[in-house]
């Protein structure tokens, strides 16, 4: 049983950075790791790719 809190960690997608999120759906948490990913990977635009990997980086957390 969950108790509903997931977890991002950045380095878990490539990044050696150790920023991490909690939320408690993907679907909140991405538009946050969105704009992280803008503001201090430079990552502008947000590939399906990209979002794949994180809401699978997120499932192993969660
Ligand atoms: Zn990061």
């Amino acid at each position: 049983m969950s108790d509903g809190t997931k977890v991002f960690h950045c380095k878990d997608v490539g990044y050696d950075c150790e920023w991490r999120l909690e939320g408690t759906s993907e679907d909140e948490m991405l538009p946050v790791i969105e704009e992280h990913a803008a503001e201090v990977h430079n990552l502008t635009h947000f590939k399906a790719e990209a979002e794949e990997n994180v809401r699978e980086a997120i499932r192993r957390n969660g």
